[in-house]
């Protein structure tokens, strides 16, 4: 198992290569932006009484646990719940992969008072160790890669540097 690869490099890969390369250059331009102190904000000020924000290895980094080995993950929005859903589901790879055997996790999203379920399946497994594979590919380059502009560039905090 890849150990370098965190649960963010899963994150951006599943959002755009582009972002993974920036973030894995730490090239970082959030610290204005709107949406990422919004996040912020949220985590600190949500599910007050659980323990919260832990982080393994430098890899993970888990918003709470609750009883019964589940994992929780705190979102304000569901925009791009693909890419929530894998970083979950690779926090549990990666908690198996290092012995703790985790039953579920659980993605929170306050402002819309809704969660859902996160299962790592059989067959997610082989298509982790590909992500991490194209992860490392892409961390390793020295550019970054080309990407056509999508519908969630408009809120990017690096549309400036793709794009103007
Ligand atoms: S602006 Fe678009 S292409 Fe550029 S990093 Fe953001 S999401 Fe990716």
């Amino acid at each position: 198992m890849e150990k370098d690869i965190t649960g963010m490099d899963i994150y951006y890969y599943n959002v755009c290569i582009k972002k993974l390369w920036y973030y894995s250059k730490s090239i970082s331009m959030e610290h204005g932006n709107e949406d990422v102190s919004i996040g912020k904000m949220l985590d600190s000020d949500s599910y007050k009484n659980e323990y919260k924000n832990i982080r393994i290895n430098n890899t993970i980094n888990i918003d709470f646990i609750k009883s019964k080995r589940e994992i929780h993950e705190i979102k304000k929005s569901n925009s791009i719940e693909n890419a929530f859903i894998w970083q979950v589901k690779y926090y549990i790879y990666y908690l198996r992969g290092n012995g703790v055997e985790v039953n579920k996790g659980v993605i929170d999203y306050p402002l819309l008072k809704k969660k859902i379920d996160v299962f790592l399946e059989k067959t997610d497994y082989e298509r982790i160790e590909n992500m991490i594979t194209r992860i490392n590919f892409i961390k390793s380059s020295p550019v970054p890669c080309q990407v056509e502009k999508m519908k969630i560039c408009g809120k990017c905090a690096y549309y400036d540097l793709c794009f103007i």
